[in-house]
């Protein structure tokens, strides 16, 4: 038994599904990231309970009081480059090189992913350490001198396009189409894969939400990794109702063990 009395038996057949499976997707949410120090937005000690999202996620919000909003993503953006991936972050690189083909979508910004390992990260709601030109659109990777201008009070940062564009988080605000190329990449992979895995989201912010039921009614095997229920747990084949921390090394570690037996 584990901590919550959930028999191990679901880990076992969980690892079962993957080892037999030729495609995975795996779709992640904030919950991922909560054992690293990154809170959630809708849970009681969520971001969302302390601040007001539309008065700070949305292009009006931006254009009419950009210093507030910098405000709250410079503070996000500390308290990100300050944390670690934690082993659940570390699990799903460790998937993408075990399975013959991964597909790891997420709708984290915290880059978390990529710093555990993960060589391909489909990225549905943008990346907080990326800045954009809110003018002419031009993204700046994490690195160049544009992506690392930040917020100073009284001076917002510029884009040197030459149109005096404020630049602003490349992450995607409410309103805002998610970037095509992604979503399209993310909806083949839930169509087209035999196991799908919805990993710490509360899985209620579409176009993102809709994925798990894709895969679902295209024949895929459903499983949720959550401490709590969310509207998805009624319809997933297997529920480990644990911290992914915990939960998807124990997965691992069973998918090797029989990796390694057959
Ligand atoms: P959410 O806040 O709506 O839900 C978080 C989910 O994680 C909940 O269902 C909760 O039960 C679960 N959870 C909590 N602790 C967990 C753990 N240890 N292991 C597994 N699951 C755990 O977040 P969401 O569904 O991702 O959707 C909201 C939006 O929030 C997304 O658009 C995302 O861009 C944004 N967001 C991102 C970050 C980040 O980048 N780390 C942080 C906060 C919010």
């Amino acid at each position: 038994m584990t901590k919550t009395g959930q028999t191990r038996d679901v880990y076992q057949q969980v690892a079962e599904r993957l080892a037999g499976a030729e495609r995975v997707c795996a779709l992640t949410g904030a919950g991922i990231s909560r054992e690293s120090g990154v809170p959630t937005f809708r849970e009681a000690d969520g971001l969302w309970n302390r601040f007001r999202p539309e008065e700070l996620a949305n292009v009006d919000a931006f254009l009419s009081n950009p210093d507030r909003v910098w405000e709250w993503y410079s503070w996000r953006r500390k308290l990100i480059g300050n944390v670690r991936p934690n082993p659940g972050h570390s699990a799903l690189a460790e998937l993408e090189r075990l399975l013959p083909h991964f597909a790891l979508v997420t709708q984290n910004v915290d880059n978390l992913h990529r710093q555990a390992g993960t060589r391909d990260v489909i990225e549905l709601h943008g990346n907080i350490l990326r800045n954009k030109c809110q003018k002419c659109g031009i993204v700046f990777e994490p690195g160049t001198p544009e992506a690392e201008m930040d917020f100073e009070p009284g001076t917002l940062p510029v884009c040197t396009c030459g149109k005096e564009g404020l630049l602003r988080p490349d992450v995607v605000w409410f309103g805002e189409m998610l970037p095509e190329r992604a979503l399209a990449r993310a909806w083949d992979e839930a169509q087209s894969c035999d196991v799908f895995l919805s990993v710490g989201t509360s899985a209620v912010v579409f176009p993102a939400a809709g994925l798990p039921y894709q895969a679902k009614s295209a024949g895929a095997v459903l499983v949720e990794i959550n401490p709590n229920r969310t509207e998805l747990t009624p319809v997933a084949d297997h529920v480990i109702s644990e911290p992914s921390g915990e939960a998807l090394p124990e997965v691992i570690d069973r998918l090797r063990a029989l990796k390694t037996t057959t």
